[in-house]
Protein backbone atom coordinates (compact mmCIF):
# COMPACT_ATOMS: atom_id res chain seq x y z
CA UNK A 1 0.00 0.00 0.00
CA UNK A 2 1.64 2.89 -1.23
CA UNK A 3 2.38 6.11 1.65
CA UNK A 4 2.73 3.61 4.86
CA UNK A 5 5.80 1.96 5.80
CA UNK A 6 4.79 -0.77 8.05
CA UNK A 7 7.72 -0.74 9.85
CA UNK A 8 7.65 3.11 10.97
CA UNK A 9 3.64 2.50 11.55
CA UNK A 10 4.98 -0.41 14.35
CA UNK A 11 7.44 1.84 15.94
CA UNK A 12 5.00 5.05 16.16
CA UNK A 13 1.70 3.20 17.67
CA UNK A 14 4.37 0.91 20.03
CA UNK A 15 5.86 3.95 21.47
CA UNK A 16 2.12 5.13 21.75
CA UNK A 17 1.20 1.44 23.10
CA UNK A 18 4.17 1.94 26.10
CA UNK A 19 2.32 5.63 26.78
CA UNK A 20 -0.62 4.27 27.33
CA UNK A 21 0.99 1.50 29.59
CA UNK A 22 2.29 4.30 32.03
CA UNK A 23 -1.00 5.82 31.66
CA UNK A 24 -2.54 2.75 32.92
CA UNK A 25 0.06 2.24 35.55
CA UNK A 26 -0.30 5.37 36.95
CA UNK A 27 -4.19 4.65 37.29
CA UNK A 28 -3.54 1.42 38.99
CA UNK A 29 -1.28 2.89 41.76
CA UNK A 30 -4.12 5.55 42.18
CA UNK A 31 -7.71 4.39 41.13
CA UNK A 32 -9.91 1.86 43.93
CA UNK A 33 -9.19 -1.73 43.78
CA UNK A 34 -12.29 -2.50 43.12
CA UNK A 35 -12.32 -1.58 39.54
CA UNK A 36 -10.38 -4.95 38.21
CA UNK A 37 -7.92 -5.13 35.42
CA UNK A 38 -6.18 -1.81 34.96
CA UNK A 39 -2.87 -3.38 36.10
CA UNK A 40 -3.08 -6.46 33.46
CA UNK A 41 -3.64 -4.40 30.27
CA UNK A 42 -0.86 -2.25 31.47
CA UNK A 43 1.09 -5.03 31.59
CA UNK A 44 -0.05 -6.10 28.03
CA UNK A 45 0.80 -3.55 26.45
CA UNK A 46 4.89 -3.59 26.67
CA UNK A 47 4.70 -7.50 25.86
CA UNK A 48 3.04 -6.57 22.58
CA UNK A 49 5.49 -3.93 21.77
CA UNK A 50 8.18 -6.52 23.15
CA UNK A 51 6.58 -9.19 20.88
CA UNK A 52 7.03 -6.73 17.51
CA UNK A 53 10.73 -6.37 18.36
CA UNK A 54 11.43 -9.79 18.11
CA UNK A 55 9.24 -10.45 14.87
CA UNK A 56 11.20 -7.78 13.35
CA UNK A 57 14.61 -8.85 14.05
CA UNK A 58 16.11 -9.64 10.96
CA UNK A 59 17.42 -12.79 10.20
CA UNK A 60 17.18 -14.44 14.04
CA UNK A 61 16.70 -17.54 14.74
CA UNK A 62 13.81 -19.33 14.96
CA UNK A 63 13.56 -19.99 18.15
CA UNK A 64 13.71 -15.77 18.65
CA UNK A 65 10.86 -14.94 16.18
CA UNK A 66 8.99 -17.94 15.98
CA UNK A 67 8.97 -19.25 19.61
CA UNK A 68 9.96 -16.37 21.55
CA UNK A 69 8.18 -13.89 19.67
CA UNK A 70 5.08 -16.05 19.37
CA UNK A 71 5.07 -16.64 23.17
CA UNK A 72 4.71 -12.69 24.07
CA UNK A 73 2.17 -12.28 21.48
CA UNK A 74 0.09 -15.00 23.06
CA UNK A 75 0.74 -13.92 26.45
CA UNK A 76 -0.01 -10.15 25.67
CA UNK A 77 -3.31 -11.24 24.29
CA UNK A 78 -4.22 -13.66 27.23
CA UNK A 79 -3.55 -11.15 29.34
CA UNK A 80 -5.88 -8.45 27.43
CA UNK A 81 -8.36 -11.02 28.00
CA UNK A 82 -7.82 -11.53 31.71
CA UNK A 83 -7.74 -7.74 31.88
CA UNK A 84 -11.40 -7.74 30.60
CA UNK A 85 -12.75 -10.50 32.46
CA UNK A 86 -11.43 -8.92 35.85
CA UNK A 87 -12.83 -5.60 35.00
CA UNK A 88 -16.30 -7.14 34.30
CA UNK A 89 -15.83 -8.99 37.63
CA UNK A 90 -15.93 -12.66 35.65
CA UNK A 91 -14.23 -15.59 36.44
CA UNK A 92 -10.91 -16.01 35.16
CA UNK A 93 -10.12 -19.72 33.52
CA UNK A 94 -8.59 -21.91 35.70
CA UNK A 95 -4.84 -21.55 34.75
CA UNK A 96 -4.10 -25.29 34.56
CA UNK A 97 -6.83 -25.18 31.04
CA UNK A 98 -4.65 -21.61 30.24
CA UNK A 99 -1.43 -23.90 31.13
CA UNK A 100 -2.64 -26.65 28.78
CA UNK A 101 -3.86 -23.95 25.73
CA UNK A 102 -0.59 -22.24 25.41
CA UNK A 103 1.39 -25.34 25.69
CA UNK A 104 -0.60 -27.24 22.58
CA UNK A 105 -0.32 -23.73 20.81
CA UNK A 106 3.58 -23.78 21.38
CA UNK A 107 4.29 -27.15 20.36
CA UNK A 108 2.60 -27.03 17.70
CA UNK A 109 4.78 -23.96 16.61
CA UNK A 110 7.48 -25.74 17.31
CA UNK A 111 6.12 -28.32 14.93
CA UNK A 112 5.81 -25.89 12.06
CA UNK A 113 8.97 -24.32 12.58
CA UNK A 114 11.28 -26.82 13.27
CA UNK A 115 9.79 -30.62 12.23
CA UNK A 116 7.71 -29.26 9.00
CA UNK A 117 8.58 -25.55 8.87
CA UNK A 118 5.38 -23.49 7.42
CA UNK A 119 5.55 -20.15 7.87
CA UNK A 120 2.10 -20.02 6.61
CA UNK A 121 0.94 -22.42 8.73
CA UNK A 122 1.72 -20.80 11.33
CA UNK A 123 0.17 -17.58 10.31
CA UNK A 124 -3.16 -19.30 10.21
CA UNK A 125 -2.80 -21.08 13.70
CA UNK A 126 -1.79 -17.59 15.28
CA UNK A 127 -4.45 -15.74 13.14
CA UNK A 128 -7.48 -18.37 14.22
CA UNK A 129 -6.03 -17.81 17.83
CA UNK A 130 -6.19 -14.09 17.39
CA UNK A 131 -9.34 -14.35 15.91
CA UNK A 132 -10.77 -16.09 19.00
CA UNK A 133 -9.27 -13.80 22.01
CA UNK A 134 -9.41 -10.25 20.27
CA UNK A 135 -13.18 -11.67 19.35
CA UNK A 136 -13.56 -12.68 22.96
CA UNK A 137 -11.91 -9.13 24.10
CA UNK A 138 -14.45 -7.39 21.64
CA UNK A 139 -17.54 -9.31 22.94
CA UNK A 140 -16.93 -9.08 26.77
CA UNK A 141 -17.97 -5.26 27.06
CA UNK A 142 -20.69 -5.63 24.69
CA UNK A 143 -22.10 -8.27 26.48
CA UNK A 144 -21.44 -6.90 30.14
CA UNK A 145 -20.97 -3.06 29.40
CA UNK A 146 -23.81 -0.57 29.05
CA UNK A 147 -23.28 0.57 25.25
CA UNK A 148 -21.22 3.50 26.89
CA UNK A 149 -18.56 5.38 24.42
CA UNK A 150 -15.79 3.56 25.99
CA UNK A 151 -17.82 0.27 25.86
CA UNK A 152 -18.55 0.78 22.17
CA UNK A 153 -15.24 1.81 21.20
CA UNK A 154 -13.50 -1.07 22.68
CA UNK A 155 -15.56 -3.60 21.12
CA UNK A 156 -15.42 -2.40 18.00
CA UNK A 157 -11.91 -1.64 17.93
CA UNK A 158 -11.11 -5.54 19.17
CA UNK A 159 -14.20 -6.41 16.73
CA UNK A 160 -12.34 -5.19 13.74
CA UNK A 161 -9.18 -6.49 14.47
CA UNK A 162 -10.55 -9.91 15.23
CA UNK A 163 -12.57 -9.41 11.87
CA UNK A 164 -8.96 -9.26 10.16
CA UNK A 165 -7.50 -11.58 11.72
CA UNK A 166 -10.52 -14.09 10.42
CA UNK A 167 -9.64 -12.64 6.76
CA UNK A 168 -6.26 -13.19 6.98
CA UNK A 169 -6.59 -16.62 7.78
CA UNK A 170 -9.56 -16.95 4.94
CA UNK A 171 -7.24 -15.40 2.50
CA UNK A 172 -4.29 -16.94 2.99
CA UNK A 173 -6.18 -20.72 2.36
CA UNK A 174 -7.51 -19.36 -0.54
CA UNK A 175 -4.06 -18.54 -1.52
CA UNK A 176 -5.02 -15.25 -2.50
CA UNK A 177 -2.58 -13.52 0.25
CA UNK A 178 0.45 -15.77 0.77
CA UNK A 179 3.08 -13.59 2.64
CA UNK A 180 6.47 -15.29 2.78
CA UNK A 181 7.57 -13.36 6.01
CA UNK A 182 5.94 -11.51 8.60
CA UNK A 183 6.70 -7.81 7.85
CA UNK A 184 6.37 -8.69 3.90
CA UNK A 185 5.13 -5.69 2.14
CA UNK A 186 2.06 -7.29 0.55
CA UNK A 187 -1.22 -5.32 0.33
CA UNK A 188 -2.94 -7.41 2.63
CA UNK A 189 -0.13 -7.46 4.98
CA UNK A 190 0.09 -3.76 5.55
CA UNK A 191 -3.94 -3.72 5.96
CA UNK A 192 -3.15 -6.12 8.41
CA UNK A 193 -0.42 -4.59 10.90
CA UNK A 194 -2.30 -1.24 10.10
CA UNK A 195 -5.56 -2.08 11.31
CA UNK A 196 -3.84 -4.52 14.39
CA UNK A 197 -1.67 -1.58 15.74
CA UNK A 198 -4.09 1.45 15.30
CA UNK A 199 -7.16 -1.14 16.70
CA UNK A 200 -4.86 -1.88 19.52
CA UNK A 201 -4.15 2.05 20.03
CA UNK A 202 -8.32 2.95 19.81
CA UNK A 203 -9.20 -0.22 21.83
CA UNK A 204 -6.35 0.62 25.15
CA UNK A 205 -8.07 4.11 24.77
CA UNK A 206 -11.26 2.44 24.70
CA UNK A 207 -10.47 1.02 27.87
CA UNK A 208 -9.05 3.80 29.61
CA UNK A 209 -12.46 5.51 29.11
CA UNK A 210 -14.38 2.76 30.34
CA UNK A 211 -12.29 2.63 33.53
CA UNK A 212 -13.02 6.59 33.87
CA UNK A 213 -17.09 5.48 33.30
CA UNK A 214 -16.70 3.07 36.39
CA UNK A 215 -14.93 5.50 38.65
CA UNK A 216 -17.34 7.73 37.79
CA UNK A 217 -19.93 5.37 38.55
CA UNK A 218 -18.40 4.18 41.68
CA UNK A 219 -17.84 8.50 43.07
CA UNK A 220 -21.33 8.82 42.23
CA UNK A 221 -22.75 5.66 44.30
CA UNK A 222 -20.55 6.73 46.88
CA UNK A 223 -21.92 10.14 47.15
CA UNK A 224 -25.52 9.32 46.48
CA UNK A 225 -25.76 6.32 48.86
CA UNK A 226 -25.39 5.23 52.46
CA UNK A 227 -22.42 3.36 53.21
CA UNK A 228 -23.89 1.00 56.10
CA UNK A 229 -27.11 0.08 54.47
CA UNK A 230 -26.59 0.42 50.32
CA UNK A 231 -29.82 2.41 50.52
CA UNK A 232 -30.04 6.47 49.46
CA UNK A 233 -28.39 8.76 51.59
CA UNK A 234 -30.62 11.83 52.25
CA UNK A 235 -29.67 14.53 49.81
CA UNK A 236 -29.96 11.65 46.83
CA UNK A 237 -33.38 10.55 48.49
CA UNK A 238 -34.45 14.78 48.34
CA UNK A 239 -33.75 14.90 44.90
CA UNK A 240 -35.55 11.85 43.33
CA UNK A 241 -38.40 12.38 45.72
CA UNK A 242 -39.03 15.52 45.08
CA UNK A 243 -39.46 15.03 41.53
CA UNK A 244 -41.85 12.54 42.03
CA UNK A 245 -43.50 14.79 44.32
CA UNK A 246 -43.89 17.22 41.66
CA UNK A 247 -45.10 14.86 39.18
CA UNK A 248 -47.81 13.35 41.17
CA UNK A 249 -49.17 16.22 42.06
CA UNK A 250 -49.18 17.75 38.30
CA UNK A 251 -50.93 14.50 37.21
CA UNK A 252 -52.95 14.34 40.25
CA UNK A 253 -51.73 10.89 40.70
CA UNK A 254 -51.63 10.01 44.58
CA UNK A 255 -48.66 9.77 46.45
CA UNK A 256 -47.60 8.15 50.19
CA UNK A 257 -44.65 9.09 52.38
CA UNK A 258 -44.10 6.99 55.31
CA UNK A 259 -41.14 7.55 58.38
CA UNK A 260 -40.11 4.40 59.97
CA UNK A 261 -37.70 4.59 63.03
CA UNK A 262 -36.44 1.76 65.03
CA UNK A 263 -37.29 1.39 68.44
CA UNK A 264 -35.39 1.27 71.49
CA UNK A 265 -32.52 1.20 69.38
CA UNK A 266 -30.22 2.80 71.91
CA UNK A 267 -31.02 -0.12 74.58
CA UNK A 268 -29.69 -2.13 71.42
CA UNK A 269 -26.84 -0.26 70.84
CA UNK A 270 -26.13 -0.17 74.56
CA UNK A 271 -26.68 -3.94 75.25
CA UNK A 272 -25.24 -5.73 71.89
CA UNK A 273 -22.96 -2.94 71.12
CA UNK A 274 -22.85 -0.63 68.30
CA UNK A 275 -21.68 -3.48 65.58
CA UNK A 276 -24.69 -5.34 66.24
CA UNK A 277 -27.04 -2.21 66.19
CA UNK A 278 -25.30 -2.09 62.54
CA UNK A 279 -26.36 -5.44 61.32
CA UNK A 280 -29.24 -4.48 62.87
CA UNK A 281 -29.95 -1.46 60.48
CA UNK A 282 -28.62 -3.61 57.66
CA UNK A 283 -31.15 -6.20 57.65
CA UNK A 284 -33.77 -4.29 58.56
CA UNK A 285 -33.13 -2.16 55.24
CA UNK A 286 -32.97 -5.89 53.45
CA UNK A 287 -36.41 -6.53 54.64
CA UNK A 288 -37.92 -3.11 54.21
CA UNK A 289 -36.59 -3.94 49.93
CA UNK A 290 -38.36 -7.04 50.12
CA UNK A 291 -41.68 -5.50 50.47
CA UNK A 292 -40.91 -2.56 48.17
CA UNK A 293 -42.02 -2.05 44.41
CA UNK A 294 -38.87 -0.96 41.72
CA UNK A 295 -40.62 2.73 42.10
CA UNK A 296 -40.68 3.04 45.66
CA UNK A 297 -37.90 4.76 46.85
CA UNK A 298 -36.21 4.23 50.28
CA UNK A 299 -33.88 6.62 51.95
CA UNK A 300 -32.05 6.92 55.26
CA UNK A 301 -32.97 10.13 57.10
CA UNK A 302 -30.53 9.83 59.53
CA UNK A 303 -29.75 7.46 62.51
CA UNK A 304 -32.12 4.93 63.41
CA UNK A 305 -34.98 6.85 60.83
CA UNK A 306 -35.63 5.96 57.58
CA UNK A 307 -37.96 7.69 54.89
CA UNK A 308 -40.05 5.60 51.83
CA UNK A 309 -41.66 7.55 49.21
CA UNK A 310 -44.54 5.35 47.54
CA UNK A 311 -45.87 6.61 44.21
CA UNK A 312 -49.00 5.90 43.03
CA UNK A 313 -50.43 4.20 46.40
CA UNK A 314 -53.41 6.01 48.11
CA UNK A 315 -53.71 6.02 52.16
CA UNK A 316 -55.39 2.49 51.87
CA UNK A 317 -52.22 1.07 49.72
CA UNK A 318 -49.84 2.71 52.25
CA UNK A 319 -50.84 1.62 55.16
CA UNK A 320 -51.34 -2.14 53.15
CA UNK A 321 -47.41 -1.87 52.02
CA UNK A 322 -46.68 -0.58 56.27
CA UNK A 323 -48.23 -4.03 57.13
CA UNK A 324 -46.31 -6.33 55.12
CA UNK A 325 -43.14 -4.52 56.34
CA UNK A 326 -43.86 -4.74 60.03
CA UNK A 327 -44.26 -8.48 59.28
CA UNK A 328 -41.15 -8.64 57.37
CA UNK A 329 -39.56 -6.88 59.97
CA UNK A 330 -41.52 -9.35 62.62
CA UNK A 331 -40.27 -12.55 60.90
CA UNK A 332 -36.94 -14.03 62.83
CA UNK A 333 -33.63 -14.04 60.98
CA UNK A 334 -30.08 -13.43 61.74
CA UNK A 335 -30.06 -10.21 63.61
CA UNK A 336 -31.33 -9.19 66.77
CA UNK A 337 -35.59 -8.78 67.31
CA UNK A 338 -36.37 -5.63 67.02
CA UNK A 339 -39.72 -3.36 66.29
CA UNK A 340 -40.32 -0.48 64.60
CA UNK A 341 -42.77 2.97 64.49
CA UNK A 342 -44.15 3.80 61.02
CA UNK A 343 -45.93 7.45 60.47
CA UNK A 344 -47.48 7.51 56.98
CA UNK A 345 -48.93 10.56 55.31
CA UNK A 346 -51.14 10.75 51.71
CA UNK A 347 -50.67 13.42 49.55
CA UNK A 348 -54.00 15.85 49.31
CA UNK A 349 -55.35 18.82 47.57
CA UNK A 350 -54.06 20.82 50.80
CA UNK A 351 -50.69 19.82 51.25
CA UNK A 352 -48.04 22.08 49.12
CA UNK A 353 -44.40 20.55 49.54
CA UNK A 354 -43.13 17.48 49.89
CA UNK A 355 -41.58 18.90 53.52
CA UNK A 356 -45.22 19.65 54.61
CA UNK A 357 -46.08 16.35 53.63
CA UNK A 358 -43.17 15.00 55.67
CA UNK A 359 -43.93 16.86 58.60
CA UNK A 360 -47.40 15.14 58.67
CA UNK A 361 -46.12 12.26 58.46
CA UNK A 362 -43.55 12.83 61.48
CA UNK A 363 -46.25 13.54 63.68
CA UNK A 364 -48.13 10.36 62.61
CA UNK A 365 -44.38 9.03 64.20
CA UNK A 366 -44.35 11.03 67.04
CA UNK A 367 -48.18 9.56 68.10
CA UNK A 368 -47.06 5.60 67.24
CA UNK A 369 -44.01 6.49 69.64
CA UNK A 370 -46.85 7.86 71.87
CA UNK A 371 -49.18 5.13 71.71
CA UNK A 372 -46.24 2.26 72.79
CA UNK A 373 -44.47 1.89 69.34
CA UNK A 374 -44.02 -1.31 67.62
CA UNK A 375 -47.32 0.00 65.56
CA UNK A 376 -48.14 1.78 62.70
CA UNK A 377 -50.05 5.61 62.62
CA UNK A 378 -51.66 7.50 59.63
CA UNK A 379 -51.70 11.44 59.75
CA UNK A 380 -55.14 12.58 59.78
CA UNK A 381 -55.69 16.83 59.79
CA UNK A 382 -56.43 16.68 63.15
CA UNK A 383 -52.79 15.71 64.63
P1 LIG B 1 -37.17 5.49 70.20
O1 LIG B 1 -37.91 4.20 70.35
O2 LIG B 1 -37.83 6.60 70.89
O3 LIG B 1 -36.92 5.81 68.76
O4 LIG B 1 -35.79 5.28 70.94
P2 LIG B 1 -34.38 5.09 70.29
O5 LIG B 1 -33.46 4.54 71.32
O6 LIG B 1 -34.51 4.30 69.04
O7 LIG B 1 -34.03 6.56 69.85
P3 LIG B 1 -32.83 7.50 70.23
O8 LIG B 1 -32.96 8.69 69.33
O9 LIG B 1 -32.79 7.76 71.70
O10 LIG B 1 -31.53 6.70 69.87
C1 LIG B 1 -31.17 6.42 68.56
C2 LIG B 1 -29.84 5.71 68.62
O11 LIG B 1 -29.46 5.30 67.34
C3 LIG B 1 -28.74 6.59 69.15
C4 LIG B 1 -27.60 6.40 68.20
O12 LIG B 1 -26.40 6.08 68.86
C5 LIG B 1 -28.04 5.21 67.36
N1 LIG B 1 -27.52 5.26 66.01
C6 LIG B 1 -27.65 6.24 65.09
N2 LIG B 1 -27.02 5.91 63.97
C7 LIG B 1 -26.45 4.70 64.17
C8 LIG B 1 -25.64 3.83 63.37
O13 LIG B 1 -25.31 4.08 62.21
N3 LIG B 1 -25.24 2.64 63.92
C9 LIG B 1 -25.61 2.31 65.21
N4 LIG B 1 -25.20 1.13 65.67
N5 LIG B 1 -26.33 3.11 65.98
C10 LIG B 1 -26.77 4.29 65.48
MG1 LIG C 1 -35.69 5.01 67.42
MG1 LIG D 1 -35.03 8.25 66.07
Amino acid sequence: MPGIDPHTLVIVVSFQCLLISCVLAAMRASFPRTIGGIGQWAASMPLFVLASVVYSIPEAHPIVTVMLGNALFLSAMLLLNTSMLSFYEQRLPRWPRVAIFCAVIMAALAWLAFVHPSFILRLVMMSVVGTALFGYVAWLPFRYGNRSVGSVLTSVAFGWTSLICLLRVVLVLLDYDLPSELLDLSAFQVIYLTTFNVSLLIGSVGFILLINERLRFLLEYNASHDALTGILNRGAFFNGAKELFEASRRQAQPLSVALLDLDHFKQINDGYGHAAGDRVLKEFCLRVKSVLRSTDLLGRYGGEEFVLLLPGSTSEEALAIARRLKSAVAQEGDALPYTVSIGLATLSSGTGTLDELLVQADRALYQAKEKGRDRIEEWSGAQ
